[in-house]
Order: C-alpha cells, then structure tokens, then sequence
C-alpha cells in the first residue's frame, strides 16, 4: 500500500519543458510527480512563451531566475548550479519531443517523455541507445499503466486464469474530434498538422494507450504482421487520420485489434481492452476503472473491484484507500511517477537488482509505441495490406 512514507533517499530535484498555462496534460505530470515526494519542481521552460511561461512558473513557485525561455537555457544554466536539476519532464506538442529528450540525456538527465517519444523507429532507437550510453532512465507517459487494476490483470494473466490467449481487443475511441474543432482549439491544432504530431493522429495519440497496457498485460505477446485501415472524416485532417483499424497476428496464433478513433460521436473517453483466453476473459474500461470484469466460460461474470484483499499483492501494493472508493487516472500517474523516481534512484547507484524488480513504461515502451504507429501508416498507406511487423 502507499500512504505517503518517503520511498526514496531525498527527492529528486525535476525540471519541466512545457505543460504550461492551459496545457490539457502539464497539471497531471506535477500532481504525480510531487504527490509522494519523489519529485520537487525547481525548474522550468513551461511555456513557448518565455514571458508566459516565467509568470506560470513563479505562479507555481518557482524561483524566478529559474524559469528558462527554453529547455537549452534550462539545461545549460541547472547544469552549472550545484543544486541543478537530476530529471526533466517532457510535455510539449510530439513534433519536439526527440530534440528535447536528446539534449536532455545529453546533459545527463533522467528524462520523463510523453508519447509519442518521436516519429520514426531510427530515432527511437538512437535515443535508447543514448539513455544506456548515458545510463539515464527514459519514462513514457502511458499514465492508466499504473492502475492497480492493470497489475492484476497481468498477475492473472501471467497465473494462466485465462487459459491459453487467444484474442487482444483494444479501443481508445472517444468523440471530442467529430467536428473540425481544431479551427478554435490550438491543443487540437497541433495534433492534425503532421510538422507537429507527426505521421499520424489517432494512432500514435490514443491508440498506442491500449498497445501498452497489452504490452503490460501480456510482456511475452509480440506481433508478427498487422493491417491498418485509417480514415480521415473531418476531410481537413488528411493525409492525418481521425479513425483507424489495426488488426494483429502475433507470434504463436493469438490475434489482436486496435480501434483508435476521436470521432466515436458520444463517447466520452472509450478506452478498453479485453483479453480473451480459451476459458475465460478479462476486461477493463478506463471510464469504469475501479472494476474489471471476469469472464468464465458457463459461470456468472464476476466484478473485480479495486482495493479488495482478494487481488494479487502485486495490485495491492499500488493500492492507495482500500476499496470502495474511487482511484483512477490521478493515483494511476502517480504509481508511474513513484516508479520512475525508483529507477532513477536505483540506476544513479548501480542497483541492477532493484531495477530488475520495477516495471513501468520506460524506452522500450516508448521504442514500440513509435514502432508500432511506423507499421500502422505503412500499412494503411499502401492499401490496407498486410506487413510483416520488423
Ligand atoms: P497543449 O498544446 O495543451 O500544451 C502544450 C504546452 O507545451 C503549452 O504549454 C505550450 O506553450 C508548451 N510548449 C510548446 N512548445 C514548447 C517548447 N518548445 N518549449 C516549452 N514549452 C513548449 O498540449 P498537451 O495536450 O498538453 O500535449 C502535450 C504532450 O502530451 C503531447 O505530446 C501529447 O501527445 C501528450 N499527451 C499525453 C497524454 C497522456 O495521457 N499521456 C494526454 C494528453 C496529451
């Protein structure tokens, strides 16, 4: 259980490159780094703006002359401060994310990024093979990976409760994008330009969410071939698409589905995922994420609930309040950013068997998330074909 005992020796002092006024996803990164004291915000280039972003960062309190115009400023000037910042987190529009994340590790930094890491697999590659060189962690937000729910699945999974897999279905199909609301929306805006989101929108935005918490569930599936159909229905989005359809072959015959979508007119939010082994399944809906539903075959479904004793200890150790009430995508984070801080910790003192212990969405995740969106368009834009997953 957490409950607030300190996890590491002191906490690691953090910086931020973007998340500023208005983000949608700055506030989230700060709330989960600094609720169990691991982190402490001392620095920032929180802003494109320069004069915005210094009035947001003291707003926070932040010291002044600590507020950067930019993330090289940042780097060049912590650097020279004994007291400089040990790890920066990365939460600007996906266009600059493999620049800063390079600089970044380049000033020995621990990086936290946001998805997607960059834009194609070449890249996501140099940068892991930075991150080892430099023996620096590389988190990526997949933010629902933390839930304790996910854990369980994994514990369940990985004790064969479900028999052999046979089927991985998997959406994030929310309905916020079924008009053109970029035209008013600067945070939607970025995300349909490919200069700035890159070869695509849905796949790489939402999709790749549902690829990870698979990816947590199941570590040994791995793809062999998949076909991607997209669809851009708000015609000003293209060659960007609003809409896909991954279908998957994975190696050993089970097969998996990918629906990624922002013009599911009506949902709020959509992100699931069901596992289906050959006697029972699992299932799991972000908008409902304190139950997962248990499926056997010629029994009465059965409703996990969260924080209950009967879950695995490795669910029960990321428990927060005990069942009942609600944990969700807050509590999620923060087991995420507790996690990092962990790695962080572990690696600055050469702990290989602390970091054998830990999981969490880190280079490799971020590797194969930009992989994966890289096989997606590949697919998609050569007819909707098979391609064999290299
Ligand atoms: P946003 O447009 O709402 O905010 C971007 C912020 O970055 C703004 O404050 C902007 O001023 C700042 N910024 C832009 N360029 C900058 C630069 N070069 N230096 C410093 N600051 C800069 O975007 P958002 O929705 O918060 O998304 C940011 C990132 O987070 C994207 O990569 C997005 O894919 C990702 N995201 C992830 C999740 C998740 O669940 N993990 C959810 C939403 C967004």
């Amino acid at each position: 259980m957490i409950n607030g005992e300190q996890r590491v020796p002191a906490p690691i002092r953090w910086g931020m490159v973007g998340g500023g006024r208005g983000s949608q996803i700055g506030y989230i990164h700060r709330s989960a780094a600094e609720r169990d004291r691991v982190f402490t915000l001392v620095a920032g280039a929180f802003d494109i703006d320069a004069a915005r972003g210094r009035d947001f960062g003291t707003a926070l309190g932040v010291a002044l002359d600590r507020c950067y115009a930019d993330y090289r400023a940042m780097f060049e000037a912590e650097a020279r401060r004994p007291d400089g910042i040990q790890a920066v987190s990365i939460a600007t529009p996906n266009g600059t994310h493999y620049a800063i994340t390079r600089a970044a590790l380049e000033a020995g930094l621990h990086v936290v990024c946001e998805k997607p890491l960059c834009f194609t697999t070449a890249e996501a590659q140099a940068l892991r093979a930075l991150a080892a060189e430099r023996r620096r962690v590389v988190g990526v937000t997949y933010g629902y990976a933390g839930h304790q729910l996910i854990e369980q699945a994994r514990a369940m999974i990985a004790a064969g409760e479900l028999g052999e897999i046979r089927i991985v279905q998997m959406q994030f199909a929310h309905g916020f994008h079924s008009e053109a609301v970029e035209a008013a929306n600067p945070a939607t805006k970025w995300r349909v330009d490919p200069k700035m989101a890159g070869p695509s929108y849905v796949l790489g935005d939402i999709g790749t969410h549902p690829l990870y918490l698979s990816e947590v569930m199941l570590p040994e599936l791995r793809i062999k071939r998949l076909m991607c159909s997209r669809q851009s229905f708000v015609p000003s989005r293209a060659p960007l698409e609003d809409n896909a359809f991954t279908l998957m072959e994975y190696e050993g015959g089970a097969v998996g589905y990918v629906w990624s979508c922002a013009v599911n007119a009506g949902s709020m939010h959509g992100q699931k995922i069901r596992v289906i082994g050959s006697k029972a399944s699992l299932e799991w809906w972000d908008e409902q994420p304190n139950q997962m539903r248990f499926e056997v075959q010629g029994q009465p479904v059965r409703i996990l609930e969260r924080g209950m004793g009967y879950l695995h200890p490795q669910a029960l150790a990321d428990d927060r309040i005990g069942g009942g009430h609600p944990e969700g995508l807050f509590e999620a984070w923060s087991n995420l950013y507790l996690r990092y801080a962990q790695a962080m910790v572990a690696t600055d003192r050469g702990d290989a068997a602390a970091l054998a212990a830990l999981h969490y969405p880190g280079i490799d995740a971020g590797v194969e998330g930009v992989r994966w969106v890289e096989h997606c368009v590949r697919s998609a834009d050569a007819g909707a074909v098979w391609v064999d997953y290299v």
